[in-house]
């Protein structure tokens, strides 16, 4: 386990796992951007302290 990874991210468009992490937004750190390899879309995930209510 890993505690500066994020577990599993899913492709909000098609679903996939298949995603590439890319650089975090400047001054956003609680924004993550992420590639996926599925669809080829670029999508943000946003950081809850470690924390992701309705899960
Ligand atoms: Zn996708």
């Amino acid at each position: 386990m890993s505690d500066s990874e994020d577990p599993t991210v899913e492709c909000p468009h098609c679903g996939s796992a298949d995603v590439d992490k890319e650089s975090a937004f400047g001054s956003e750190i609680s924004k993550t951007q992420y590639y996926c390899n599925g669809c080829h879309t670029v999508f943000e995930r946003i950081k809850y302290d470690g924390k992701q209510p309705g899960e």
